[in-house]
């Protein structure tokens, strides 16, 4: 066993702290991972805060946009050596016998996937923690290699935000020339618009006010609207093909269903705390459809990770110390983010 300076929220009302975890020697088929860079994604805040429905698992050390150095490899082990940059995301386990999980799609397994954090291990039953952390064991099979050449700092989001937004866009089949629109520049949102424009796609950014225009346009983005305006629903009315809703906070989902063409499809990546109601008539007028989506499974996002390094695409970070985690918090709810907070995680290790 390791002791692992790690960050915790002890409750839902509590700021994060420091904490000591434990991390195993690697079993088998484990790797045992120095981390460097840990996202800060939106969804650390929701369960930190226990926003989904009172299930939260406390003391409760967040992070699953990890990337690091793998350290140490188990007995029988093959896919990693020592040294390698490698990445784990939202999930480090899953039944591996349901449909889902032999498709692939392990995030959607029937038995539930084990989250990296706020989760219980499906074996011993003890809680799960995250990447806001100096070190994680994991299952090779739940690892993912970063491209050569790939900023680590950068490459962090990938794991969530990156794959989050991938893979409705491929599923969905977005081609070349399709209208695009983006709901809410944030984590998910900015890495939605690099990876939609490098699929061919017109990609439209509709944020709360005019304060992102600039950086839309400069993240690739062809079109910008304030949706504040209400002008902004009558211009943009029946304008996409397909919508990407990252919004973390309650918004009118009938207002954006109103942009969809005919046959178009909106898909709900954000989980705001409270349920809203969608109009039955948004959705029949136009023949229009509603859909959601799960991150994305281990070989999507190595898919993923791979379609990025080919694009040159990572995510635009502010690196911040551990010490700065309760504040990003704060700026994030206010959605001043630009795009996503990476704690260099450097910041936790005890002094030399
Ligand atoms: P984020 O960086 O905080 O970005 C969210 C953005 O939503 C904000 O920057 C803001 O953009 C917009 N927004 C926030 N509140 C709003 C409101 N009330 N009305 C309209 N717009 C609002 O968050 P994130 O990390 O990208 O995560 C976004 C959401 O996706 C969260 O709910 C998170 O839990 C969820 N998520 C889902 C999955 C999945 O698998 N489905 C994976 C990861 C995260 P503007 O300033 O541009 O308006
Ligand atoms: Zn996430
Ligand atoms: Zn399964």
């Amino acid at each position: 066993m390791h002791q692992t300076p790690a960050y915790a929220a002890s409750s839902a009302t509590t700021p994060l702290a420091p904490f000591t975890i434990e991390r195993r020697a690697p079993r088998a088929h484990e790797v045992l991972i120095d981390i460097l860079y840990c996202g800060v994604c939106h969804s650390d805040i929701h369960q930190a805060r226990d926003e989904w429905g009172g299930n939260g698992i406390f003391p409760m050390v967040p992070g699953h946009e990890i990337v690091g150095r793998v350290v140490e490899v188990g007995e029988h082990a093959g896919k990693f050596k020592v040294g390698d940059a490698v990445g784990v995301g939202c999930f480090v386990d899953s039944c591996r016998v349901c449909p889902q999980c032999v498709s692939g799609e392990e995030q959607y397994c029937d038995e539930g996937m084990t989250g990296t954090y706020n989760s219980l291990e499906r074996d011993t039953r003890a809680p799960t923690h995250g990447g806001y952390s100096t070190r994680i064991t994991v299952h090779e099979d739940y690892v993912l290699r970063i491209p050569e050449g790939m900023p680590l700092d950068r490459a962090a989001p990938l794991l969530c935000a990156g794959i989050t937004t991938y893979s409705p866009l491929r599923h969905y089949g977005v081609k070349p020339g399709d209208e695009v629109a983006v709901v809410g520049l944030g984590g998910l949102g900015h890495m939605a618009v690099k990876i939609a424009v490098a699929m061919g796609a017109r990609v439209t950014v509709l944020s709360t006010s005019e304060t992102k225009r600039a950086d839309a346009l400069a993240l690739g983005a062809h079109d910008f609207a304030a949706t504040r305006d209400p002008a902004t629903f009558k211009a943009l009315a029946r304008r996409f093909d397909f919508i990407i809703d990252s919004v973390s906070g309650n918004h009118d989902y009938n207002a954006y269903l109103s942009l969809l063409k005919f046959d178009g499809t909106m898909v709900l990546l954000g989980i705001p705390d409270t349920p809203a109601p969608v109009a039955a008539g948004a959705l029949i007028m136009q023949r229009r459809k509603l859909g959601g989506s799960l991150i994305g499974g281990i070989a999507e996002t190595q898919e993923m990770l791979d379609f990025c390094a080919q694009h040159g695409i990572a995510s635009d970070i502010e690196l911040i110390d551990i010490g700065q985690i309760n504040d990003a918090y704060e700026r994030m709810v206010k959605g001043d983010v630009r795009y996503r907070f990476v704690i260099d995680i450097a910041s936790l290790r005890p002094a030399a």
